[in-house]
């Protein structure tokens, strides 16, 4: 089955051809920890991990190499060490250990590296030296700037020329720039600000040059696949783009340029200004996480992603349908092995995560109404369908009573069984007094043919 992948810079879908099957790369810009991370950052860790699980199951598990770096030195990390009067590395711990344990509740697996930008610094200087010596990059007032009139093709991956940058630079431009697009790859360090040796003076890198480094340290050039948020096309992955094929003389730097849309809160955009930051880390606490998971994944990843309240209800409510059907037919032994073809060829298709769900539903019908023959090897599939993707590893069960202790989860099993038999005696009173008491714990009871089930209800 042939991979096919959308990639920006040549602005087509492509079939997916690695430069080496045995060691498949992929890149993907990874968090700046100074904070907990909200869900727009999580929409391409998600989308990211689904294409690396997808290229473990293509090419086997050992034969893909996925990186993600750790922006741990920067502004805002600077600013939030000085408030809290602590070194950076106190904040960049606690945020980093945050966002390990967030996206794992999403169901991210962990990449093969991730690099951080204050343990990458020799390989950041020295790559910085390379484009100094190359005429690539010039030194100007304690600063080395990245020459963009040296690299013919800048511009190329965002679809803008130099001119159109000019007419867009602002008015304050920093008069030590030969052009206005020039950016910063080593910069002096304020008073305060953590601070290395370099032979370009003391300092600190600019942001764009630590991806270029890590790439070159931990995959090598060119890399199959380069990943981020599409507002990272311009300009730091247009920058990276040059650095890199300037320091390395390289034929390419990436042969494939995938970004996911935008995450926007309904209508609005995600921004502190408006007050509608949603974190993952509060999030996990209203939503279990395989939902939170199955939002961000049920629309394509290249269109916008609206998030609402509703957006995570119909999540809950397509797992309750999927792990619903596993539930009413737990002593089906599964059969096949993998997942379906139509699940495979949706994946493949640009990673086509919407299809890929139906078409695990269409396998939850099956599984509900086909011959024993059909039921198990659907079975079989749905399991292996969600494995590869993340989903429908949890006990049925425990999907429906997520949230509740052993011991809430006796004393509700023995309210609902209390309720049966007042019901099935026609002792309306009961029943309705421990439907009431049930309410009170925040319980909700689903009524079936097969008896009746319960879940937890949403905090409100
Ligand atoms: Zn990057």
């Amino acid at each position: 089955m042939t991979l096919r992948l959308y990639d920006t810079l040549s602005r087509a879908k492509r079939d997916f051809v690695p430069v080496n099957p045995e060691r498949v790369t992929m890149y993907v810009c990874g968090p700046t920890v100074y904070n907990y991370a909200h869900i727009g950052n999580a929409r391409p860790v998600v989308v990211f991990d689904a294409l690396f699980r997808l290229l473990r199951h293509l090419y086997g598990p050992d034969h893909v190499v996925y990186a993600a770096n750790v922006t741990d030195v920067d502004d805002k990390i600077n600013l939030k060490a000085a408030q809290e009067g602590v070194p950076i590395g106190v904040i960049t711990d606690r945020y980093l250990n945050a966002y390990h344990a967030d996206m794992g509740q999403l169901g991210a697996l962990r990449p093969t590296f991730e690099p951080r930008a204050t343990q990458t610094m020799d390989a950041i200087i020295a790559m910085i030296g390379r484009l100094v010596r190359s005429n690539a990059a010039y030194a100007a007032e304690g600063h080395v700037l990245f020459n963009t009139q040296a690299y013919g093709d800048y511009g190329k991956l965002s679809g803008r020329t130099l001119d159109d940058m000019i007419a867009g630079a602002r008015v304050d431009v920093a008069p030590y720039k030969q052009h206005p697009a020039d950016f910063v790859l080593w910069k002096p360090s304020k008073p305060g600000e953590p601070v290395w040796e370099s032979p370009f003076g003391p300092g600190r890198p600019g942001w764009h040059i630590e991806c270029s480094a890590m790439i070159e340290q931990s995959l090598g050039l060119p890399i199959d696949i380069h990943g981020g948020g599409a507002d990272l096309i311009f300009p730091h992955h247009e920058n990276e783009m040059a650095q890199g094929m300037c320091a390395d003389h390289a034929m390419g730097y990436a042969n494939y340029w995938l970004h996911n849309g935008f995450l926007n809160m309904g209508d609005q955009k995600m921004a502190k200004s408006l007050g509608n930051v949603e974190l993952v880390h509060d999030l996990i606490g209203r939503a279990p996480g395989e939902a939170l998971r199955w939002a961000l994944l049920a629309s394509h990843y290249r269109q916008p992603l609206a998030w609402t309240e509703d957006v995570v209800t119909q999540a809950r409510a397509a797992l309750d349908n999927l792990y619903g059907a596993l539930r009413r037919h737990k002593d089906i032994e599964p059969a096949g092995d993998g997942p379906s073809e139509a699940f495979l060829e949706a994946l493949c298709d640009d990673l086509n995560t919407p299809r890929a769900n139906a078409e695990l539903f269409a396998l939850a019908r099956r599984l509900e109404t086909g011959s024993p023959e059909e039921q198990a090897r659907a079975k079989g599939e749905l399991l292996a369908g969600g494995a590869l993707m993340g989903f429908l590893q949890a006990d049925p069960d425990a999907w429906f009573q997520g949230g509740a202790d052993a011991a809430l989860s006796a004393r509700i099993d023995d309210l609902i069984a209390r309720r049966v038999a007042a019901r099935a005696a026609k002792d309306w009173a009961s029943a309705d007094a421990i439907r009431a008491e049930l309410t009170a714990l925040n319980v909700e009871v689903m009524d079936n043919p097969s008896g009746a089930t319960w879940r937890l209800k949403e905090s409100a």
